[in-house]
């Protein structure tokens, strides 16, 4: 089943209205979407294993995620949370607090915004508040956002920073652990020191900024230890840690938030995607010194904690609580790890499956030796996958990586389903 763009389909006219730089995986166009599945403009249905990148953890236009949405849009659409006081914003704030919540941790504060760009560049901007101090460090492979500052830590694709500089200073990268190509936690955290000697003392650093496993970086999982290691560094030299679980966060690892595998504690965590269930909404949640460090009026944002999409959000997580979406997540892991596993055994262009929970990925390789990427692989891999009726992505810096991000609410049958699919998939790009 192949999906040409007609002309006069929406496909043909995004082209003629919409720049490149907005680029798209899929020449489909949706119109309609129900849990794990979304149909296109001609009607065939897709699994939906890309989840509008992560964001759909409870599935497409949950019921009780549309009657909370329905219900605040007969009470309040906006006020602007820097004009009045509304309760949603409290509420979810108050609710974000108590899950990033460690007994031995400071206290909590959370603040809203509606993009994970903004959350990540406001974390920056209360880092540099609390400690005066302007350094930043963030990780090759990183992605932290398209917006300016955001993209200065941004260094997962050289594409995201072509022909935008100068960016702006002060943000300096250390290498990502990656033990699939060489790279431990030791070689890491040594290469950290290396920056530390050669160009940024950490007495200048005001954040150290990391993923807990790569997103568009690949699906590149930090070693536990790492993520121990930098915890101890960072406290040691008045460095704020921020986690950014933009990506990673609800549910999608296995844990509430990837951190928490291995039980630290970050100073800032950042959140957006699945936290408002489909609605633009994003947070930065940590230490309550640090979150006042900046001036009244210095966050926030003119939609930033829309109403509607805080409704979204307290749904979300009334959901995670009643269908136990995190025990959910570990049992759909479990299935497509075994999958992934078993379709590597059979296929030597798969040269790693990896990642945490249902954060899973195939890196695509010409030569399971050398390693060469084979993006040519991946995207055949896509393509056959989607004429199957499964939409999938691709991630990584050699745009070799296959990464599948079911909702967290798909049936047994229908990851059992994408399964297949994909394998079919996989070999129809073998031929
Ligand atoms: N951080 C991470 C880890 C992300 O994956 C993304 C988006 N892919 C962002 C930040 C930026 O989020 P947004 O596109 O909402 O600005």
């Amino acid at each position: 089943m192949t999906v040409e763009p007609a002309a006069g389909s929406w496909i043909a006219r995004r082209e003629r209205s919409v720049p490149r730089g907005v680029a798209v995986t899929h020449p489909i166009a949706i119109t309609r979407a129900e849990g794990s599945r979304v149909w296109d403009e001609s009607g065939h249905e897709y699994l939906d294993f890309a989840s509008g990148i992560s964001v759909l953890n409870t599935g497409h236009r949950h019921p009780r995620v549309v009657e909370a949405v329905r219900n605040q849009l007969d009470r309040l659409m906006h006020t602007c949370f820097q004009v009045a006081t509304y309760d949603v914003y409290v509420e979810l704030c108050e609710r974000l607090c108590a899950l990033t919540h460690d007994a031995a941790a400071p206290r909590r504060k959370a603040m809203l915004l509606t993009t994970g760009a903004e959350a990540t560049e406001s974390a920056i901007k209360i880092a540099r508040a609390f400690t005066r101090r302007s350094a930043v460090v963030a990780f090759d492979g990183a992605f932290h956002g398209r917006s300016y500052l955001a993209l200065a830590m941004t260094a997962s694709n050289a594409a995201y920073r072509q022909n935008f500089g100068p960016l702006p200073a002060g943000i300096y990268h250390a290498p990502y652990p990656d033990t699939y190509r060489g790279w431990t936690a030791a070689h890491a955290f040594e290469a950290l020191e290396r920056l530390f000697a050669t160009q940024i003392a950490p007495d200048q650093i005001a954040a150290v900024i990391i993923e807990p496993q790569l997103g568009e970086g690949g699906f590149v999982p930090a070693p536990i230890e790492f993520l121990q290691q930098l915890r101890r560094f960072t406290t040691e030299h008045g460095i704020v840690l921020i986690v950014d679980e933009v990506q990673t966060g609800f549910g999608r690892t296995g844990r509430m938030f990837a951190y928490q595998h291995a039980s630290i504690q970050p100073d800032l965590v950042t959140l957006a995607k699945s936290l408002g269930g489909g609605l633009p909404l994003a947070a930065i949640v940590g230490n309550a010194e640090m979150m006042d460090a900046p001036l009244p009026g210095g966050l926030g944002g003119t939609y930033a904690g829309n109403p509607i999409a805080c409704a979204a959000a307290l749904a979300v997580l009334d959901i995670f609580e009643t269908e136990r979406i995190v025990e959910r997540a570990a049992t759909i892991a479990e299935t497509m790890k075994k999958g992934l596993l078993m379709l590597q055994d059979s296929v030597s262009a798969i040269g790693d499956v990896r990642g945490l929970g249902c954060m899973l990925a195939i890196e695509l390789v010409t030569d399971r030796q050398t390693k060469q990427p084979d993006a040519a692989m991946a995207d055949r891999i896509v393509d056959h996958a989607r004429r199957r009726g499964l939409l999938l992505l691709k991630a990584g810096p050699f745009k070799n990586v296959v990464r599948l991000l079911p909702p967290l609410t798909s049936t047994k049958d229908e990851i059992d389903d994408g399964l297949r699919r994909l394998g079919d998939a996989v070999h129809d790009s073998l031929t």
